[in-house]
Parts: C-alpha cells; structure tokens; sequence
C-alpha cells in the first residue's frame, strides 16, 4: 500500500519490515558480480514480449537504462505507460513517487512494478499526509485556509496529491509550475486580503517559480517547518504571506552552491551554468538557464559544438549528456561526486530479479494505490493536464 504514513528507508535488505519496509527481495537476487547479468536481463525482457514496458528516468544507472522502452521524466513516463494498454506489466526504473503516479494513470488490467521498494526520494518524504494535515488546521485556525489554494509537486507521495485533490488543488511539474500557480491564484482571487498558495513540497520550485517568474517577492513567502510547533510561523505572519512553502528540498539540487558558480566562471572562461529549478534560490540567481530535466537535455543538444557547460542537475544524467557530447565540454556543478542514492536503488541485479519473477509468472514489488487516493489524486492530475500550455515536462 502507498498511504503509509512513513518514509521508505532506504536501508538495504533486511527482515525487519517495521526497520526496513519494502527492501525485501523474495528469491534470489542475482550477485552484482554475476557476468551474465545483461543476457538475463535480454532473456526475461524476450520472454515477456509486449506483456512488459520498462520506463527509465533520466536520472537512472546507464546498466539499467539500457533496457528501458522509453526515457524522460517522471509524468511523461507515466503518460507513456497510460498509452500502452497492451502493457500488464510496467516496469518502474524511478523512485517510488514515480511509480504511484504510473498505478493512477495506468488501466486497472496493467500493474506497475518498482524493482527495489526502497528506491523512495528523500523530498517527497518531507511531506507525510499527517504533517500535512497539521498545517492545514493551522491555517484553518488562522482563518485563511479559505483563500489558500494547495500546489504540490509532482515530486510527492499519492496520498499528498489526493490532499490536494480534496482541497482544490493541483499537481505542477518544474515546466508548469509558473501556469499552475497562475491558475492557483486566480481560483481566490475575489477572497478578502487575495490568494495564497501553499507549495508543497519543494521550497525551492516554489520560491523560484514565485520570485522569477511570478513577481512575487522574498518577503511574500514564508516557510512552514514542519518539525516547530505552528510550523514556525505565526498567525500574522501566514495572514501577511502571499506564499506558503513547505520546508522541504531535493538532497541532490540542493547541494549544488552559488561559490562552485563563481569558481567555474573563473577556471573556464565563458562557460554556460544550467540548472535544475530545484536548485537554492542564490544558485539559480547565478545561472544562465534554469529548466526542467527535458529542457537540460534539449539546452545541450542544441548547444554549439565547442561551447562550455555546468550542470546543476543529477549526475548520472550529467554523465550521460557528457558522453553524448563529446564536442562540448560538459562538467558537472559540484565539486564532489553526488549521485541520487535512491535512484540509484535501481541496479541490474533488482532489475533482473523484477524482470525474471515477472517471466515466471510472479508479481514482485507491485506499487498499487488505494482507490481513494488514486481517485483524488486524479483529481488533482486532471487539474494539471487541464492548464494551458506546457504539461508534458518536468
Ligand atoms: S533527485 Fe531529488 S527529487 Fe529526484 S528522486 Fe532523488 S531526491 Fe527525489
């Protein structure tokens, strides 16, 4: 089930489910060591035929993505799993949120499969339902929970989506936000002392999208901690707040820092910073260019050959544009090596344990989400697919 409310640890194996949920392997998991690892991998994706649809993010192992059907990003990928009925079985080389969104906009005859449930993401689990929940009391004590309208990124658990479903709100991803936040703000606008959003759960999307691209300024937002008592905040000063963000971050983004900025524009001269707008506020102040995953990806192919690069994105993306361009130069913005470790969950030895239980007609680490929340949660996606322009990225 999906709507526990704790985060998956990503822990490693283990028996202890209450220590370490969902990191069981039942039957053997291949040894990483195994030389015929890739020919397994092949020989179970053949057995299966049309029956498997393998999506892999961007941000996964390149001994993983070699088998996916299809890349991108994370709605995209659900999207394209929606478009192949024919499919029983997707195979989910993502994180755990990924996979919940693929389960709501897949059909009832296709299940998804995640190939090591420890594979979570850090930032969606800064958003449990309960502390959610908490916040809105709060803010209905504060007598403005009326004119707030809550934004969730597509980075966040089902259960977060299906709250903002309930409330009249919406899911964004990083191209979208700027649309979805308009549309936010315009569904209160008639209320006294205007709208207010709450965003969640990624403080830095929302301050950027607020601050960049929506004239807001830094004072008109504030942060909701949820770990202080009235998430830190008093009542006049969520009453004086046009932004509501919920403290939250991706630990990959929100390393990179504005010095590694001014430290590569000193060593080589004319390079080009692009960014994740996950990225701290004073990183992307620095950049070039901030988009999304798709928008890095295009940026690069489109670049000049002989043009400099540094991107504040996950690595193993980095890593796969440098090697598709060997005529740029393409370094990665941090000075140490940062991969995503849950992402990074996916390894050829999990995929080809998913992929060969599957063949045997066994259904491992299935993500399915209770009708509920898949009903509202829908709710809050059929909001997004509904604005105008760009939803197709993230
Ligand atoms: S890169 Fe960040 S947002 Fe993406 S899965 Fe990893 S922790 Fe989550």
């Amino acid at each position: 089930m999906t709507t526990v409310d704790l985060p998956l640890l990503p822990l490693g194996r283990g028996a202890d489910l209450n220590s370490e949920r969902g990191v069981e392997c039942p039957g053997d998991l291949p040894a990483a060591s195994d030389p015929d690892l890739v020919a397994r991998a092949l020989a179970a994706k053949e057995a299966l035929g049309d029956k498997v649809f393998v999506l892999g993010h961007h941000y996964q192992r390149d001994e993983v993505i070699q088998f996916a059907d299809v890349t991108g990003d994370s709605f995209k990928l659900a999207r394209d799993a929606a478009a192949r009925p024919e499919a029983e079985f997707i195979v989910f080389c993502g994180v755990h949120f990924m996979a919940e969104s693929a389960d709501i906009l897949t059909g009832p005859d296709q299940q998804v499969i995640l190939p090591d449930l420890a594979a979570g993401c850090s930032m969606a689990d800064m958003a449990r339902l309960t502390q959610v929940e908490m916040a809105w009391e709060a803010m209905t004590a504060a007598g403005i929970a009326d004119s707030v309208v809550p934004v969730t990124y597509m980075n966040s658990s089902a259960d977060i989506k299906a709250f903002c479903g309930r409330n009249g709100g919406v899911v964004c991803t990083s191209s979208n936000a700027e649309v979805a936040l308009e549309w936010a703000f315009e569904q209160k606008a008639d209320v006294e002392g205007g709208a207010k959003v709450l965003f969640l759960p990624d403080q830095h999307l929302g301050r950027n999208t607020a601050v960049l691209k929506m004239g807001l300024t830094l004072d008109d937002c504030v942060v909701w901690d949820p770990h202080r008592p009235h998430g830190g905040l008093t009542a006049e000063q969520l009453r004086d707040a046009k932004m509501i963000l919920w403290k939250g971050h991706c630990s990959v983004h929100g390393r990179f820092a504005p010095e590694v900025v001014d430290s590569l524009r000193a060593e080589i001269p004319g390079i080009n910073i692009l960014v994740h707008p996950e990225c701290r506020h004073e990183v992307v102040l620095k950049a070039d260019l901030v988009g999304s995953t798709e928008f890095i990806i295009k940026t690069i192919e489109a670049a000049p050959a002989g043009s400099a690069w540094a991107i504040g994105t996950e690595l193993n993306l980095v890593q796969r544009l440098a090697n598709a361009h060997p005529d740029k130069r393409i370094v990665f913005l941090d000075k140490t090596v940062c991969y995503c470790s849950t992402m990074n969950r996916i390894d050829l030895p999990h995929f080809v344990w998913a992929m060969e239980s599957l063949a045997a007609g066994t259904v491992v680490n299935r993500i399915e989400v209770d009708p509920d929340t898949e009903r509202w949660a829908l709710v809050a996606l059929e909001r997004m697919l509904a604005l105008p322009g760009k939803t197709e990225k993230d």
